[in-house]
């Protein structure tokens, strides 16, 4: 649920997004804006960006952390440099980088944080999202095709960020029913779906992604021949149900493997 203020942060970075085209040129705005962009290297697990404001010139700076993989132009960079830009551009963000209230921080994206420091960095990432994803111009773009994971695959190569970050977008949007699960290591790390979406959780739960998904298969037995593309499942084989006849219900999956990690869109087959 987004709330007003989360509401005004992103009308706020879709509105700068309406003065460039896709995908949206990050740098060309920080120069405008006259930041100054350092990218560097500050050691592994530190930061991924940060953004200071110095008294002594008036002069804001975003720093970009290369080694935690981060570069100008690569999707990770390029969420990270929108996320400090809404720590820029957000007013309550810039007066407390101005008075020094806003502490130096790590951004790691967690849907669940809900104290102050999370609230504030859930709006810089909607804010990122935002800018990154004007709706108003994504939404077209989603409409010209049928919704599948390739379809997402691609708008993500168009607007140079992540396949999960347009997967995320296109759930906060409420654009189709779906769920995303994120994994590490066979295990749930956080799981999302929209409001409409028909299940609420994985057949096991948080222990064990499903054996008969594609993320169980690739976890399982290493199988990734079935991933990076639109694969038909099982209701009962994914997802805790509530009746015998739910069981049968086609979905799709498409999933994303890297290393011992793995990212999926489930969405219902019509
Ligand atoms: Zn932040």
């Amino acid at each position: 649920m987004m709330t007003n203020r989360s509401v005004g942060t992103c009308g706020l970075a879709e509105r700068i997004a309406l003065q460039y085209s896709i995908p949206i040129p990050l740098i060309d705005i920080i120069k405008e804006e006259e930041i100054e962009l350092v990218c560097d290297d500050y050691g592994k697990g530190t930061f991924d960006g940060l953004t200071i404001y110095e008294r002594n010139n008036d002069c804001f700076y975003i720093h970009l952390n290369r080694a935690n993989g981060n570069r100008l132009d690569n999707t990770k960079g390029r969420f990270t440099l929108g996320h400090e830009l809404g720590h820029y551009f957000i007013n309550h963000h810039r007066i407390a980088l101005i008075n020094g209230l806003m502490q130096p921080h790590c951004h790691i994206y967690n849907p669940f944080g809900n104290n102050e420091a999370w609230i504030i960095e859930r709006e810089a990432d909607d804010f990122a999202a935002s800018l990154l994803m004007p709706w108003f111009l994504l939404k077209q773009d989603l409409r010209k095709e049928k919704f599948n994971g390739t379809m997402i695959h691609n708008l993500s190569e168009r607007y140079n960020v992540s396949f999960s970050a347009m997967a995320i977008r296109c759930l906060k949007c409420d654009y189709t029913p779906m769920m995303l699960v994120y994994a590490v290591d066979g295990m749930v790390k956080w799981q999302l779906h929209s409001k409409d979406f028909p299940f609420w959780q994985l057949k096991h739960g948080k222990a064990m992604i499903p054996e008969n998904s594609v993320m169980g298969e690739y976890f399982n037995h290493g199988d990734d021949s079935d991933c990076w593309n639109d694969e038909i499942v099982f209701a009962g084989d994914c997802f805790y149900t509530f009746s015998q006849e739910q069981n049968n219900l086609k979905f799709y999956e498409y999933c994303i493997p890297y290393k011992n990690k793995a990212f999926s869109m489930f969405w219902q087959k019509d």
